[in-house]
């Protein structure tokens, strides 16, 4: 497999962008080796410069459960494109796609829609504050929200560990307004709001995370967190951007039951293109500018040709319920992965939820940040590397999700698979 062209494409974008990529989970930093560049996608593959064709589990992390290049996504935003592409002004798709959304989701009785994962959540947070009058906010260590500033905040492990900026260029003032605690962990949950309660806005979260690997909560976690949060007068948010939509169409909140005061959604509502949108009840929903006084606005908010590619791909998912099937390849996938590892003395634990799942580079079980991040990463840059030239693409980190999509079939699963065990043997060796 020859990579030149990949090559001279990242040659040229890295003098032009800072580390050649616009976002920087597209590099290969932690992996090794040049990023390949992308030509073109269709069903479960990709393509790139060079020609070479691979299995994709990365979905554009995320976005694609239709799989590449969907014919009723493209369609429809074919023929969205000949009306217009923009107007800044009320359009009647809107109102069907806030419908749509308010009646799959559960926590949805009003929804704003928006250009990104990041917006969605910024906006819920400011909400929750003005709602209650209160500033801190709580957040999974390890937990990803996007990159607005306070949610960058990281910490070392521990309770209630007073947030630090996770970069330069966040005033310590902004990262101090978050507190972190591990997932999974209803002591540190109750500390936390035993010593600041009065003072803490909202806990987002992720219901199930998926950036810091797939870390399935614990049974009968949600139902005894949001029962502490109600005590103490906080909101919850969940951060629904991956999980909206891919853990079945009432999302993660359907799935575990579980009913959020508010929600963030991304990724695959934008059905590839982009888009987020932020709703719960309706009580707080009615505070947003202009019906309330909490400003959040966007000149692109509600773009005709990203509203009509989302709509078409829930449509999609809604008449053809790909879950059981594309769920029960990720099953498939899963069980595979931790007998090729096994079979080659690797240890390696699989989660999996839904049609995303992890194989995490270490013995242990793995149920939050700290478990998860005592992964052989250099391990799975290998591996990663071996999948890589055997025609699968994963994500180029160990703290991802593989995403299966509708597209995929059991001769794709099968596929990697033999890739897979290959690659776990030289990975042992
Ligand atoms: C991707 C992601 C975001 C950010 O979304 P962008 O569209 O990248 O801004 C926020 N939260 C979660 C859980 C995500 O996975």
């Amino acid at each position: 497999m020859t990579h030149q062209r990949s090559h001279e494409v990242f040659t040229r974008a890295r003098a032009v962008i800072p580390g050649g990529v616009n976002s920087p989970v597209r590099a290969y930093t932690a992996v090794g080796g040049e990023p390949v560049a992308i030509a073109s996608g269709q069903g479960s593959r990709v393509r790139d410069v060079d020609g070479n064709a691979y299995l994709d589990y990365v979905g554009s992390w995320g976005p694609l459960i239709l799989g590449h290049a969907p014919p009723p996504v493209i369609d429809a935003v074919r023929d969205a494109a000949a009306l217009g592409t923009s107007f800044g002004a009320l359009t009647a798709r809107e109102a069907d796609f806030a419908e749509t959304l308010c009646r799959l989701v559960p926590c949805l009785e009003m929804v704003r829609l928006v250009n990104s994962g990041t917006e969605a959540v910024m906006s819920a947070v400011r909400l929750a504050r003005a709602a209650t009058g209160r500033d801190l906010v709580i957040k999974f260590d390890g937990g990803y929200h996007g990159h607005s500033d306070g949610l960058l905040a990281t910490a070392g492990s521990g309770i209630a560990t007073q947030g630090i900026p996770g970069t330069p260029g966040v005033p310590e003032a902004f990262a101090a307004l978050t507190i972190t605690i591990p997932f999974n962990d209803l002591e540190a949950l109750r500390a936390v709001l035993h010593a600041r309660g009065g003072a803490v806005a909202c806990l987002i979260g992720e219901p199930v995370p998926a950036n810091m690997g797939v870390v399935p909560p614990d049974d009968g976690y949600w139902p005894a967190a949001l029962a502490m949060l109600r005590a103490s007068g906080a909101l919850l948010i969940y951060d629904e951007v991956i999980t909206g939509f891919r853990l079945g169409l009432a999302g993660a909140q359907g799935w575990l039951g579980v009913t959020p005061d508010l929600c963030t959604l991304g990724k695959i509502i934008g059905g590839g293109l982009p888009v987020g949108a932020f709703g719960g009840r309706a009580d707080l929903m009615r505070l947003l500018a202009p019906a309330g006084p909490v400003y959040q606005a966007g000149t692109l908010s509600g773009n005709p040709l990203a509203v009509a590619a989302g709509q078409a791909a829930l449509r999609a998912l809604e008449t053809t319920n790909p879950y059981p099937r594309i769920n029960a390849l990720a099953r498939q996938l899963a069980e595979g992965m931790t007998r090729a590892a096994a079979d080659a003395g690797v240890p390696v634990v699989v989660n999996i939820m839904g049609s995303m799942l992890t194989g995490f580079f270490t013995a242990g079980p793995v149920r939050d940040f700290a478990d998860a991040r005592r992964a052989d990463t250099r391990r799975y840059a290998a591996f990663f590397r071996a999948c890589l030239e055997g025609g699968v693409m994963l994500a180029p980190s160990q703290f991802e999700a593989m995403f299966v999509s509708a597209a995929h079939t059991e001769a794709d699963v099968a596929q990697t698979l033999e890739v897979m065990r290959a690659a776990f043997r030289k990975v042992a060796a």
